[in-house]
């Protein structure tokens, strides 16, 4: 029994804590949840808790479905909406076969992989994401556009909004969970929020974010309003995503920053950009999973839709933030073509992956961009080499298909379900005839 293990035996005990919520995700992100008795804790830490892996997305082949899942007890938390006499505690899990071998469909496992791959090279992998999302009220019938519960927009301070509520109330919550909250503010759309992690190594961010997605369901549940991680969801209006600003640590230094260079970028983090430009449309599917996370990717308002870098050019994939001098370990490179309901830890992965590539290969970053990307034309794009990300949930599929680097780092078992189920999601969309085809066709043809 280490530390951890009985720090947690002994919280479960002093806090007179009912439930353990073992929580895991599968490979579309969903998290889920078993919960055990306190009884059955410490038997959870040694041999862990088996359960059906077939019944889990991704998780298993039908013939090997036995799995076991081995709570990390670094995660202890106790719910803050759960808290108090007869309370509920959650730990993250890891999924191993019944051989004790890691599972190759628990997404934990593929983002340890990756990190340690980093880590034989001497980085360690921070992130912070910038999370958006809409609050809405709440409807009964969601085929209809949703109602955003404030008209506020970028900044703005809507005095008694139940949107500025509702952040303090997540903040909270989320902080007492010690998840650090950096900042949180009213966003461009109406109803739109965003609220920015403080950054944390990959593996911690992305338990974070997991957590986040529920800690934000709750607070919208307790106040009766919808909140939703939907990219676009209202046509006319800017979509959530997720920017995550990306930094490679070597021991205490930030390997991205060396005074004097363009933008202080040391070689590192130009290679690291090269890899992620050149890697950016076969992780597209990965970074952006559904149908509707295109509408978002080409829907303007600031979200990228090529494949381009630049030094605060908030039309890029991939920006370079201007931080205060001196501050040489906030250097770090922006990613903003995330959403944030893609899977953090296989996002995280490929990332992360990459950028190494990128510096494995030594790749060269090309020039940065300082124009409008959307403003140019097709002919200036194409002369100054910038591509387009892939337009579509079909066009991300059919070249991540392709894609040996993106195989390697989910690992083929993964691989393989993501992409036979992401498929199944486009063929299911494209038989649908929509309210836009109707009302365009219907009057005249
Ligand atoms: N909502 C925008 C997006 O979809 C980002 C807006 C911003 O934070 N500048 O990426
Ligand atoms: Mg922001
Ligand atoms: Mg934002
Ligand atoms: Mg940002």
């Amino acid at each position: 029994m280490d530390k951890q293990q009985e720090f947690a035996l002994r919280t479960v005990e002093e806090r007179d804590v009912r439930f353990i919520r073992l929580w895991f995700t599968d490979v579309l992100g969903t998290l889920k949840s078993v919960a055990i008795a306190p009884a059955e804790l410490e038997a959870a830490f040694e041999e862990g808790l088996g359960f059906d892996g077939s019944a889990i997305e991704g998780m298993t082949r039908v013939s090997e479905d036995d799995m076991i899942v081995k709570p990390d007890p670094s995660t202890f938390q106790i719910l803050p909406w759960r808290g108090g006499p007869q309370g509920t505690a959650r730990m993250f899990c890891d999924i191993l076969t019944p051989d004790g071998e890691p599972s190759l469909g628990d997404p934990r496992h593929v983002l340890k992989r990756a990190l340690s791959k980093a880590k034989d090279k001497g980085f360690t992998f921070y992130v912070h994401p910038e999370i958006e999302f809409y609050l809405f009220e709440q409807q009964e019938d969601w085929s209809k556009a949703p109602t955003p519960i404030d008209h506020g927009g970028y900044f703005d301070h809507v005095p008694r909004s139940p949107g500025m509520d509702f952040r303090r109330a997540t903040v909270n919550m989320l902080e007492q969970m010690g998840i650090s909250v950096e900042y949180s503010h009213h966003e461009a759309g109406p109803g739109q929020n965003e609220i920015d992690l403080r950054y944390a190594d990959a593996l911690t961010t992305a338990d974070n974010i997991m957590t986040f997605r529920t800690v934000v369901k709750e607070v919208s549940l307790e106040r009766g309003i919808h909140a939703s991680f939907m990219p676009k969801p209202l046509s006319d209006q800017p979509g959530s995503g997720m920017h995550t600003h990306l930094s490679l640590f070597e021991g205490d230094g930030n390997a991205f920053y060396e005074a004097g260079q363009e933008f202080n970028m040391s070689l590192t983090a130009r290679q690291f950009a090269a890899g992620i430009l050149h890697h950016a449309a076969e992780i597209t599917a990965v970074t952006d999973q559904y149908v509707n996370s295109y509408k978002r990717l080409w829907g303007g308002n600031e979200a990228p839709s090529y494949v381009c870098w630049g030094h605060n050019n908030r039309s890029a994939l991939l920006r370079i933030p201007q931080y205060k001098p001196g501050k040489g370990n906030s250097a770090r490179m922006e990613f903003r073509a995330l959403d944030p309901v893609t899977n953090p830890y296989l996002a995280y992965s490929v990332l992360l992956a990459a950028g190494l590539d990128g510096i494995e290969r030594q790749m060269t970053l090309t020039e940065p961009t300082s124009d409008d990307v959307w403003e140019l034309t097709d002919v200036e794009r194409q002369s100054m080499g910038i591509e387009p990300l892939p337009d579509s949930l079909d066009a991300a599929l059919k070249i991540m298909e392709k894609s040996e680097f993106v195989a390697d780092v989910l690992g083929e078992h993964a691989f393989e379900y993501f992409l036979r189920n992401k498929r199944k999601e486009w063929d299911e969309y494209r038989l649908q005839v929509t309210p836009y085809e109707l009302q365009k066709y219907l009057p005249t043809l």
